[in-house]
Formats: C-alpha cells, structure tokens, sequence
C-alpha cells in the first residue's frame, strides 16, 4: 500500500480519535504507524537490503529506489496533502526512516534530509508561491538539498561568510557551502548566507535556489567512511543571482529557520541511527544462533547474552526517546531538549551496538562478507551531522541550567 493511499484510510480513522491515542503508547506503536512500519519494511526487504552492500561498494546512489520510495509517499511524509504530501506526523517519519536506515544507511540518511531539512521545511516556512514551485513537485522522487554548514563554519553557524547582497530585485549570492547532502542529485537547495556578516546570527537568511542556476557549481564528490550511497559534495556560489521572492522567511530570520528545522532534523538523524543499531543487533543475533565454540551456539555463552542484552537495552531505550521527541515535534512548543536528547541516545548506541556486533562476530565482523562492519562505519556519521554531539550535549544543559533555575 502507498503511503498516499495509506493516509487517506488514516484521515478516515483519525477523525474518530484525538491526536494523543495517535502518537504511541509507551509499549507498542498505534496500529497506523504499524502498517506504515510494515510497508516500509516490505520494500526495503525486496528493494533495498538485497544491494546495500553494493550501493556502499560502488559509492552508487540508489536512483530508482529514490523514485520507489517517491512514488509510495516516503519522501513527503510529513508535508500537507494540499501540496502533495502524505500528511503525516513525525513519528511516521521517524519509523519510516528507522525501516530504511535498517536496509540501508545511506539510504536512510537521502530519506531523512529531504523530508526533515527540504520539504518539511518549506512546508513550514514557504510561501504558498514557493510551495508550489518548490514543494508540490519535490513529493514524489525530486530531491532537495539542505546547505547551512561552511569549510570554516560547522558548529559554529553564526561564522558562516557566504554572502548575499541586495541589487534591485535580485540577491546576488558567493560563498561556498559544505557537506551538502544529496548536493550531485538535488534540483533545488535552501542555501543560508549573511546579509551582513558584522550582525552575526542576525544576518544569516535562507534562500531557495533552483539547481542548477548560472554560477552554482558543485565540488567533488566526499570518498566517505560510511553512508556511501548518500552523495555529500559542496555547493559553490559565485555571483548567483536569487530573486527576492525566493527569501525563505523574512532577512535575518534564517538562523531561527535553521535551528526550528534542526529540531526536527535531529529526529529524523536518530531515526536512522536506530535503523542502523537494530541492523547490527539483528545480525548479531543471527550470527550467535549458528556460530558454535566449544561444542554450543555462541548464544549460549554468557558473555554473548550479556553483550546483547546491553546492546538491546540502549537500542530500546534511544527509541522511546525518538518516539516521544518525534511526538514532540508535532506540538507548537519548541522540542530542543528532546530532539537533541534522541539524537544524542540514538547515536551513541547505534556506535555502541554496532561496535558490539562487530565483536560477537569475531573476525567475519571485520570484513565486508558480512554487513556488520558496514553497519559500524555508517552508524559513526550519526554522531557527527545535524549537530554534532558534543553541541547536543552543551545544548541539553543549557536548558537543563535554565528549567532548575
Ligand atoms: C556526510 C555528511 C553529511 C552532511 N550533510 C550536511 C547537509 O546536508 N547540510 C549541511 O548544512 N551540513 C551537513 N553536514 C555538516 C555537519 O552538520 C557538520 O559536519 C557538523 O555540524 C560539524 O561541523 P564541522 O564538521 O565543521 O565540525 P566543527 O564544528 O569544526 O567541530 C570540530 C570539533 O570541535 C568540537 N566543537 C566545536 N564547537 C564546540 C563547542 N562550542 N564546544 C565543544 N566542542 C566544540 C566539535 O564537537 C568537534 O569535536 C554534513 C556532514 C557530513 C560529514
């Protein structure tokens, strides 16, 4: 079933039930967020985990899986029906990521920066002229791009120098962005740059570009640790010109913009970061099954219980707490702490699990016959991007300072 498909039957139940029964009860998913699980779960068992090692192998991007998943509502699963998305709430975007992710890391991470750092964003923030350009034909297998980070401004966004200056109706843009997510396929980004770089955050604005556009070159292509089949390259910007009508949001609003988004953003990171951990202990469980040393299932081993149980409490654990920050997403309040709470939980034990995986596997955890140490080298972005962890962690207690106060 197509996720569009699925949201009609769910408009039809969501009317004879409040928003809260919607989210999950602290044991088990609602019985819609189990049927998108199970429809994301359908396709990446057929579609994507049979070629994950090959995509990681090649550095390939999954092309016509992107349209598969565009085609069954994935990558707009969180954008109004009126401008051609599924309707959906965050928690369906994080179990639909968390699926992906456990097929293919890469992929998860393609699924999960277009729906949380393009669509959804403009969904938010667009004006209904930029929807319609930039969001409606973006729903279906289109992808976007996301550029805040700069060479020499990563955690700290306020130092970006890409510039923007006003002349006539245009702004004309240079700069160069890094790290762009999806930046060789994308067909349109929301790119940050000052207006006036002596105002710091106050000057940072976001603009929509249209790719490609006369003076927009892309860099070379990341040779990335993991993640492979997500394409990473910079943006260069010189004397691009951007109309006015393009501003996302008002100028200088365009570090507000960002950091909202990150929160969502970061939801979507730990989604995937659970679909990597879960992939890991899966092969680990698998393994320990038929592995025998001295006459028994490794299994059967105390040490190998006791690693899997750790591996599956922080694995359980991270996910209440991406589930209840995705639910949080959805309230008008701000979900700082909880955001980059998941975040912080998901990423760590997608490393741990993963390493611990590795281990339980002895030596065939280390080579590529077998996707455990696939799985360590993807899960290891998700501690770096959307904020890295150590500002996750100063983030968290700035306001756990400020709640005690
Ligand atoms: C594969 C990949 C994909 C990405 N995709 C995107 C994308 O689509 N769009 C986008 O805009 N960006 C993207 N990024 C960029 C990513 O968000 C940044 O790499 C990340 O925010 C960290 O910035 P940095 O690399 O400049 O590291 P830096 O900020 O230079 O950090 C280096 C070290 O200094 C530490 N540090 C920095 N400041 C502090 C502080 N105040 N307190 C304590 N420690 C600190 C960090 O924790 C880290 O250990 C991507 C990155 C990668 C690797």
């Amino acid at each position: 079933m197509s996720l569009k498909t699925l949201s009609t039957y769910l408009l039809k139940a969501k009317s004879s039930q409040n928003h809260v029964s919607r989210l999950f009860s602290l044991h088990k998913l609602s019985d819609e967020h189990l049927m998108l699980q199970k429809t994301c779960k359908d396709f990446v068992e057929a579609e994507l985990k049979p070629i994950a090692a090959q995509l990681d192998k090649e550095h390939k991007f999954p092309a016509e899986q992107i349209k598969k998943m565009g085609e069954l509502g994935l990558l707009s699963i969180n954008v109004d029906e009126k401008w051609g998305g599924a309707g959906q709430d965050m928690l369906s975007t994080a179990v639909a990521v968390e699926e992906i992710a456990r097929g293919c890391g890469g992929s998860g991470t393609i699924v999960s920066v277009h729906n949380c750092l393009y669509v959804n964003l403009l969904n938010r923030c667009g004006t209904d002229k930029q929807k319609e350009q930039f969001l409606k034909p973006f729903t279906s297998g289109t992808l976007g791009c996301f550029a805040l980070s700069e060479p020499d401004a990563g955690s700290d966004v306020g130092g970006m120098s890409t510039t923007a200056v006003l002349d006539g109706d245009n702004y004309i843009l240079n700069g160069t962005k890094s790290w762009v997510t999806s930046g060789t396929e994308g067909k349109a980004a929301i790119v940050f740059a000052t207006i006036d770089k002596s105002l710091k955050h106050r000057g940072i604005t976001g603009f929509i570009i249209p790719m490609p556009t006369a003076g927009l070159s892309l860099g070379k292509l990341e040779d990335k640790l993991g993640i492979r089949a997500s394409p990473t390259c910079n943006l260069i910007l010189e004397d691009v010109k951007v109309p006015k009508e393009n501003l996302l949001g008002r100028p200088g609003e365009g570090f507000k913009i960002a950091m909202q988004q990150l929160d969502k953003a970061r939801v979507g990171i730990a989604a995937q970061a659970l679909g990597i951990a879960q992939a890991a202990l899966e092969v680990a469980v698998a393994y320990a099954g038929q592995r025998k040393a001295f006459g028994q299932p490794i299994n059967q081993l105390q040490a190998v219980k006791l690693r899997l149980a750790d591996m599956a409490l922080k694995l359980e654990s991270a996910r209440l707490l991406v589930w209840r920050a995705a639910a949080l997403c959805d309230q008008p309040e701000r979900s700082t702490k909880g955001s980059s709470m998941a975040k912080l939980a998901a990423s760590e034990a997608a490393t741990f699990v993963s390493h611990s995986a590795i281990q339980i596997l002895g030596g065939m955890g280390y080579v590529s016959d077998m996707p455990a140490e696939r799985h360590y080298r993807d899960a290891r972005i998700t501690e770096i991007y959307a904020g890295i962890n150590d500002i996750q962690r100063l983030l968290i207690g700035d306001l756990i300072v400020k709640e005690y106060e």
